[in-house]
């Protein structure tokens, strides 16, 4: 793979009609610094970083289907190929296995920076790469898209917020967050990433989008990431008891993945005064117990309801203030929580049957 790290070069290479043009780094044959024109539509080249993650295949799939080139770029350690297996055929979709805590060198329109482990348990797995990957990893590639004038949104979060003391969170809200607790190298790293988008875009004049996905689901989500509702599906599923951390009156709101990629890519296609941050999410609000209720109605199971000891640093109320991304994006969520959540035990249920042994997947780094 013709990667080049930290030289600043970019390889050439002959196209297919022998003359010399630059290449991507995973040969995009593309025009350095222009956007291709097909038909009437312009075809864009995209860098998805965590595109083989449960948000970033369904955004590759999306960004795809409207006829980009997408460049995919995952490191695997929560990602899989099997996220992506049916697009690896596509001649305009590539995969480059990269770690974004080390430079890279390719030629882009747009960056959408969603890489990072997303779930308490993966990401507190190796905490200190987590904060890398959203400190290095968004220098890295702010650093790309300052030197080929890309521009890049980052896949924020609602933990910014932290535990919040005001209800529903708003964007100028500046959140309570622990910065030594366990969920610090995650929400503290984001919340870097934020300041060196915001630094980026008025020291140099970045186009960025700071987005703040509040907690989405769907299908593709990893079984064993030990986030709530994957967890209830496949406890569902399997008749074992669901694990209800706390009293389980804590609440969520829980968007669905399909709308969730079309928050982001309205926020990457906005006005370029209108960069954000803004709160991504399903402002319909529940309690932990009364979504266990209705994933156990959904799959027909039932599993007996346990109770476990609440995560430290658990907080316990999140719901999005979407008044911004309605006006700014004209946006918001129309899928029903129990919609998706129907399409999300159907997926879970085809992909890994009806036993967890079949759904063991050991989390480690993979790079
Ligand atoms: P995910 O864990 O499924 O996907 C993250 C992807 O990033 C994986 O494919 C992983 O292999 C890759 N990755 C991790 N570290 C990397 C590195 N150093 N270099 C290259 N690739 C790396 O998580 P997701 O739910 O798809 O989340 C995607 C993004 O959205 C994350 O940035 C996450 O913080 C953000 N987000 C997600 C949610 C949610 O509810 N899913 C909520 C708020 C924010
Ligand atoms: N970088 C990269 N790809 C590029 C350009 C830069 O990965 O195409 C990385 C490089 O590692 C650099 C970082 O982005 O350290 C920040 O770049 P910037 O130009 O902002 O700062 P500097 O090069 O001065 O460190
Ligand atoms: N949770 C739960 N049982 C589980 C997993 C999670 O009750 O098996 C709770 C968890 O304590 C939290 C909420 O569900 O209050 C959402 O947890 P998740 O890890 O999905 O996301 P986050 O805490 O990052 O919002």
């Amino acid at each position: 793979m013709p990667v080049s790290h930290g030289t600043g070069q970019v390889p050439s290479q002959g196209s297919p009609t022998g003359e010399a043009h630059p290449m991507t780094a995973t040969g995009l044959l593309l025009d350095r610094g222009k956007t291709r024109k097909r038909g009437c539509h312009l075809r864009k080249r995209i860098m998805v970083t965590g595109g083989a993650g449960f948000m970033g295949a369904h955004l590759c799939e999306r960004l795809l289907a409207e006829g980009h080139d997408i460049l995919c770029v995952d490191n695997f350690y929560t990602g899989s190929r099997d996220n992506i297996a049916h697009l690896l055929g596509h001649p305009h979709f590539e995969l480059l296995r990269h770690d974004i805590t080390f430079p890279l060198y390719v030629e882009m329109d747009e960056i959408y920076n969603l890489a990072c482990p997303a779930s308490p348990v993966h990401y507190q797995n190796d905490p200190v790469q987590t904060t890398k990957t959203s400190v290095h990893g968004s220098i890295n590639m702010l650093g790309l898209a300052k030197r080929v004038r890309a521009k890049i949104l980052l896949a924020s979060t609602s933990e910014v917020y932290g535990d919040p003391e005001i209800h529903p969170q708003q964007e100028g809200y500046w959140g309570r967050v622990n910065p030594i607790g366990p969920r610090a190298c995650y929400d503290e790293g984001k919340r870097c990433a934020e300041t060196l988008f915001f630094d980026y875009h008025r020291q140099h004049g970045l186009r960025i989008k700071v987005a703040r996905i509040f907690n989405t689901y769907g299908p593709r989500m990893h079984p064993d990431d030990g986030r709530v509702v994957s967890n209830f599906i496949m406890q569902a599923l399997t008749g074992e008891p669901i694990t209800l951390y706390g009293d389980g009156i804590q609440t969520r709101s829980f968007c669905y993945v399909d709308d969730m990629v079309e928050g982001l890519v309205r926020l990457m296609d906005s006005r370029d005064e209108f960069i954000g941050p803004v709160n991504l999410g399903n402002p319909e609000e529940y309690t932990m117990r009364s979504l266990a209720e209705r994933v156990l109605d959904l799959a027909g199971s039932n599993s007996p309801l346990t109770h476990r000891p609440l995560p430290k640093d658990d907080p316990q109320r999140r719901c999005p203030d979407i008044t911004l991304a309605r006006q700014e994006l004209d946006w918001r969520p129309t899928t029903r929580l129990e919609d998706g959540l129907s399409r999300t035990i159907d997926y879970f249920r085809a992909k890994y049957g009806a036993t967890s042994e079949t759904c063991h997947n050991q989390l480690g780094p993979d790079r």
